[in-house]
């Protein structure tokens, strides 16, 4: 069990910086999500808190104690990583059993604490196999069972599920929720999914070229977005952007957009200048009462939903719709919008105003 707290932590590689200075903490316990596009400096602030890589600057905590300058020998942590690397002449109790004997745990001992973790991950009728001949998702369990069996402190994923196909992905990924919620140990996990992320994940750290965009529970990533990065990054389709000049003053609960007042959080105040506003999809309406208009270019059929594309006087539009209303291309209706869940963002720096 492991509180991991990073401080103003950052990492150059020469003049390149892939981690500007960052802080966050993961509390006990927490399956805590590092997403973020390729590049974005995910992978960098893992090994570091892992200890495969040093920070440039900054101090990352375990359980209050400074490890920064620490290897990973010395953090008591595991790793599972994309490529399962196993050991192909060794039957898969072996595999488990390794960092136990090469630790210099008595055989009995290890023999008992290997059953103990097949029974958790479902594999004791397999203990006896060599791994070359088992399925995916057995030798990612077997890999799994090599991390756990040690109890460390934390554990640490990097894609783990990166090469595997959709359906299997989704099957594995609960699993390895349901294995972190009956031991509990602290998990840091990266991934570039953001639907893996919001699924899986108690908090996310949103990157985007080596800065933190954004850390919190996913629902409030996802309906609070602190820039428009996040908003973009997250969502399928991702929170529609409206722009216009606008002025908000102290107390404003409307914006006007196109000539029409669109009611906003009270929350909005004092903004000025280009500004975006900001609607996920499946809060936005056909309304023909509304007086904001829109007219349809494209509908895409979801199965129970549907995703109708509009052109907007302030830019393209899609609402996700139940599959049954009928709109047609080519129609032009009123578009109303929920008022509880509109963002709005600054022009220059896409921050949002909240
Ligand atoms: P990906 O999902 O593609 O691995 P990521 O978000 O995990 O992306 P990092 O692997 O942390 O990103 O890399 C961040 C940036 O730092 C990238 O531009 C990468 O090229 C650079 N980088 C990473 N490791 C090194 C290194 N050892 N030397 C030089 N540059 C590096």
């Amino acid at each position: 069990m492991a509180q991991i707290r990073i401080e103003n932590v950052r990492k150059e590689f020469g003049a390149f910086t892939a981690v500007q200075s960052s802080s966050f903490t993961i509390e006990d316990g927490e399956f805590f999500m590092l997403l973020g596009p390729s590049g974005c400096g995910k992978t960098t602030t893992l090994r570091m808190m892992a200890g495969l890589e040093l920070p440039t600057s900054g101090r990352i905590y375990i359980d209050g104690e400074e490890v920064g300058q620490k290897p990973a020998s010395q953090r008591d942590i595991a790793f599972v990583f994309q490529m399962f690397a196993l050991y192909p002449h060794m039957n898969v109790r072996r595999n488990i059993s390794y960092p136990l004997l090469s630790q210099g745990m008595p055989r009995l001992q290890v023999r008992r604490k290997v059953d103990e973790v097949a029974a958790i991950l479902g594999i004791t009728d397999i203990l006896e196999r060599p791994v070359g001949g088992l399925s995916g998702g057995d030798r990612q369990r077997v890999a799994l069972g090599r991390a756990i069996v040690r109890d460390p402190k934390a554990f640490f994923m990097d894609e783990p599920l990166g090469a595997l196909d959709a359906e299997f992905r989704e099957h594995m990924a609960q699993e390895l929720r349901a294995l972190h919620d009956r031991m509990g140990a602290t998990t840091v996990y990266v991934t570039h999914d953001q639907l893996e992320a919001m699924q899986m994940g108690d908090k996310i750290v949103v990157m985007n070229h080596g800065v933190v965009e954004q850390f919190g529970v996913p629902q409030d990533i996802y309906d609070w977005p602190a820039t428009r990065f996040v908003a973009q990054f997250l969502g399928s389709p991702p929170m529609n952007f409206l722009e216009f000049d606008g002025m908000i003053g102290i107390g404003g609960t409307e914006v006007v957009l196109d000539g029409v007042a669109v009611a906003v959080p009270r929350s909005l105040d004092g903004a000025n200048g280009r500004l975006t506003l900001g609607v996920r999809p499946e809060y936005v309406t056909p309304d023909d009462a509304a007086a904001y208009r829109g007219r349809v270019v494209a509908t895409e059929y979801l199965g129970t939903t549907q995703i109708v594309s509009f052109e907007t006087p302030n830019g393209a539009l899609k609402a996700r719709i139940a599959s049954d209303q009928v709109i047609r291309p080519g129609q032009t209706t009123g578009l109303r919008f929920d008022p509880r869940t509109i963002t709005l963002f600054e022009g220059q720096h896409g921050r949002a105003l909240h």
